[in-house]
């Protein structure tokens, strides 16, 4: 077989998103718009800007920031660089002197999560300028090379905000926990459930820790794996096993509410009084850490039902002096992220997605002038906000009928020679099959009124 023919024979290959990724279509888009434009409209009334940062950073602002011994620095991170100008003097052919003038490109990683950016971003723009605090919410996707299950994906879509500036007052944290507990009160959200925690800081906690590892040593033979590890890099995780056969184990550590040093107790005294003056309703879990390293104090997690394992939909907490490690000014800060594909599963889960919405209008038109009419009034239709389907090719007025009814139009308004002679233009309602006719002003009029009857 020649080559040509053996080229013919293969199939192409059909492409796939990639594993841990995957395509939002129009149907579920719907709920997603909805929830983001009520996060725009929550996060606005209480006085936050919107701010967009770039998808790619230098990888060192990660590792800096999130913790280069954390699981999502150290083994989830998409990165890229090297030696840009090196391939590109290869591809040229021009090598001369290419050794000694190259230079390594910084390394580069998608984004895991945007409070190092933000923060960047803070500093970048001094924004310790503005008046403080400074008020960001942001949205978009983030990158983790996780193993992908049910509310788990490589690239996952966050919502979060970020309180930055002077002051720690525990009034602050309340009203960025009060905010998110509105969003998902206004969305619906079912079988919300609000844990916080204090996980001290520089003073109190270190010390809590080297008692937890002392503690966990003496253990150490009955946990798994995986704490096992943890006792020597992280032995706050430990707390947040789920394994079972460590529960039991876990329930006889020390705690750290009764490690913290006088600052912070005071300060997770206060936290707890400005949420019950918002009427916010919380538990307090002594196992709640968080993953990442620059967390102090203040922390929580938001969990909601119909998620299985993976039921938490937000994780937030307060991270100052993460400005100054990115070499900014002594800044307090405090943040959430919420997991926005979570959320909208469990939405879905309990049936509070919005339907897709069908057509206002298809227009069913036969023959040239009426074509010539069809463009005009959909252009008319659609400026005033209707959702209006133009078919591109003349077709029977059954077949288009048909059309009309597959897409969900609410009308069909029919156009053929005698509508366009008569300037009276036919509206059939497809929900009853009734049919009127109107002059153009009147039929705009008509379709404005019973647009605002049934929204
Ligand atoms: P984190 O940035 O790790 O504190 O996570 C904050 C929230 O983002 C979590 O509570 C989850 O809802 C969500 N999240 C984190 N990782 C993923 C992932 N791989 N897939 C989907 N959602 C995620």
């Amino acid at each position: 077989m020649s080559e040509g023919a053996q080229k013919k024979q293969e199939k192409p290959r059909k492409f796939q998103a990639i594993r841990g990724t995957r395509d939002l279509l129009p149907s579920e888009t719907v709920l997603w718009n909805h929830v983001e434009q009520t996060a725009h409209a929550v996060f606005g009334t209480f006085g936050f800007g919107e701010i967009r940062v770039p998808i790619f950073e230098s990888t060192d602002l990660f590792a800096r920031s999130i913790g280069a011994e954390t699981d999502v620095v150290s083994k989830e991170m998409y990165t890229f660089g090297g030696f840009a100008e090196f391939s590109e003097r290869v591809r040229g052919g021009r090598m001369e002197g290419m050794l000694s003038e190259m230079q390594p490109e910084e390394m580069i990683s998608l984004r895991p999560e945007a409070t190092a950016s933000v923060c960047r971003a803070y500093i970048e723009h001094s924004m310790q300028q503005l008046p403080q605090p400074v008020k960001l919410y942001y949205m978009g996707p983030m990158f983790r090379r996780e193993r992908p299950q049910k509310g788990r994906y490589r690239q996952f879509y966050q919502i979060g905000a970020e309180v930055l500036g002077g002051s720690d007052a525990p009034a602050i944290d309340a009203e960025v926990i009060e905010m998110v507990m509105t969003f998902f009160d206004r969305l619906e959200l079912q079988g919300v459930q609000l844990d916080i925690n204090s996980i001290g800081d520089r003073n109190c906690r270190p010390k809590y820790v080297d008692l937890l590892r002392a503690e966990l040593l003496k253990v150490k033979d009955r946990l798994g794996p995986d704490s096992q590890r943890r006792i020597e890099t992280n032995p706050l995780r430990v707390l947040d096993s789920k394994l079972e056969s460590e529960q039991g184990i876990i329930a006889t550590l020390p705690r750290i509410a009764d490690h913290l040093c006088e600052e912070c107790a005071a300060h997770y005294a206060a936290v707890k009084h400005q949420l019950e003056m918002r009427g916010v309703i919380y538990r307090e879990n002594w196992r709640l850490v968080r993953g990442l390293d620059y967390y102090m104090r203040t922390t929580f997690e938001i969990t909601a039902q119909g998620l299985g394992s993976q039921n938490a939909v937000c994780g937030g907490g307060r991270y100052d002096g993460l400005v100054e490690l990115l070499g900014g000014p002594s800044t307090k800060g405090i943040g959430f992220a919420i997991g926005e594909d979570r959320l909208i599963l469990s939405l879905q889960e309990s049936g509070k997605a919005p339907a897709q919405e069908g057509r206002d209008v298809y227009i069913a038109w036969m023959g040239e002038r009426a074509h010539a009419t069809a463009i005009r009034a959909a252009k008319d239709l659609r400026k005033a906000g209707f959702s209006v389907e133009l078919p591109p090719l003349e077709q029977k007025f059954g077949k288009a009928l048909g059309q009309a009814d597959k897409l969900g139009a609410k009308y069909a308004l029919i156009l053929g020679d005698n509508e366009v002679s008569e300037g009276l233009w036919t509206l059939k309602t497809l929900a009853d099959g009734s049919q009127a006719k109107y002059t153009e002003p009147d039929l705009l009029d008509h379709l404005r009124k019973s647009k605002a009857v049934s929204s």
